[in-house]
């Protein structure tokens, strides 16, 4: 591998978690490089309103926070870089980074290269995504207050954020593929005994129509292989989350749900590597949280730094 240029420490990711980590480790006098990828901001960028981020009492456009994060990151001296990590080589010291337009090298790593929600891959999910049907019940949930909605899913995930949108809506059908759910006891009665939540069985979406916002989907019966087109206000889809891992295969430790294991100081397996946002996150998957991971990841690494 070639090698362009040396850093104490890179962030490879420009969300919420990866521009706070720099903004941290600007202010510690580190001259950070933030790779920031393809999406700029993140997933946070995908929203027009942000409105349980703190300091925002009106609210925030995703792209805008995006912005001022950065703003205040390279203010202390964080320099950022559009480009795609394309692949990582944590076995040796300094660590070793490709991009599309150079390699580095560096003493540490923050990797802040977050998540994506698991799509269905039906016609009308992508066209009608902020327009009806979300990914998110902490962020949308109360968009849809006293509304018919539904929900794609059956496991933990799908039960706890029917209960959490049973708060505000007016009814939830949940809509699984099999005629049991893969989610824990306790959270299958607690919705089964939740007069808001209803269940259609062995079903699954075909696909998801409407005009300027989703009105309808179309539910087969996968037993009957019969077609019903059921009206719906929005629905929720919680078939999994997919960390983006895939440029550090075999490279450090992850856990069951594919993301990175970290210790409480976001330290992954490899010492050195710290981890931060939802790529190391299963659980919280807001913006606060990622960046309060990405600032705590930035405290570690300026720690680590302090000791070679
Ligand atoms: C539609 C939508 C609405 C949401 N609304 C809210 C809300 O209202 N409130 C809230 O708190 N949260 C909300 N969220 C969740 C929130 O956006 C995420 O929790 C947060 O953005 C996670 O931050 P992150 O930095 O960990 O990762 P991400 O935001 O996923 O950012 C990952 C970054 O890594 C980069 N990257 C990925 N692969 C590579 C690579 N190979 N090389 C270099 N860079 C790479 C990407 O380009 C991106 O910049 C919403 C999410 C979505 C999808």
């Amino acid at each position: 591998m070639e090698i362009a240029e040396h850093r104490q420490l890179m962030i490879l990711g420009g969300g919420p978690a990866g521009f706070t980590a720099a903004l941290y480790a600007a202010r510690a006098n580190l001259n950070p490089l933030l790779v920031t990828g393809m999406t700029l901001y993140g997933q946070a960028s995908q929203t027009s309103c942000i409105e349980n981020y703190p300091g925002f009492p009106e609210g925030v456009a995703g792209s805008d926070l995006g912005q001022l994060l950065e703003d205040q990151a390279r203010r202390f001296g964080t320099e950022v870089i559009y480009d795609l990590v394309q692949c990582v080589q944590l076995d040796e010291r300094p660590f070793k980074v490709c991009l599309g337009s150079g390699n580095y090298t560096a003493d540490s790593l923050i990797i802040s290269m977050g998540a994506g929600a698991r799509k269905l891959g039906v016609p009308g999910e992508r066209e009608f995504t902020g327009r009806g049907v979300s990914f998110c019940a902490t962020c949308d949930g109360a968009f849809y207050k006293d509304k018919d909605i539904h929900m794609v899913g059956g496991g933990d995930s799908a039960i706890e954020e029917s209960l959490y949108l049973s708060r505000f809506a007016r009814s939830i059908t949940v809509i699984h593929r099999r005629d049991t759910l893969r989610a824990g006891a306790i959270l299958e009665k607690r919705a089964m005994e939740n007069p808001k939540i209803h269940f259609m069985w062995d079903s699954a979406v075909k696909e998801m129509l409407g005009d300027d916002r989703l009105t309808e989907l179309l539910v087969e019966n996968v037993k009957t292989g019969d077609l019903l087109r059921v009206p719906t206000d929005g629905v929720f889809i919680s078939i999994g989350h997919i960390p983006n891992t895939s440029v550090l295969e075999g490279q450090l430790k992850l856990t069951e749900s594919g993301t990175i294991e970290i210790d409480r100081h976001m330290e992954s397996s490899v010492k050195g590597v710290f981890a931060a946002g939802e790529i190391a996150d299963p659980i919280y998957r807001q913006v606060v949280t990622s960046a309060g991971m990405g600032a705590a990841a930035a405290i570690s690494a300026t720690n680590y730094l302090a000791t070679l």
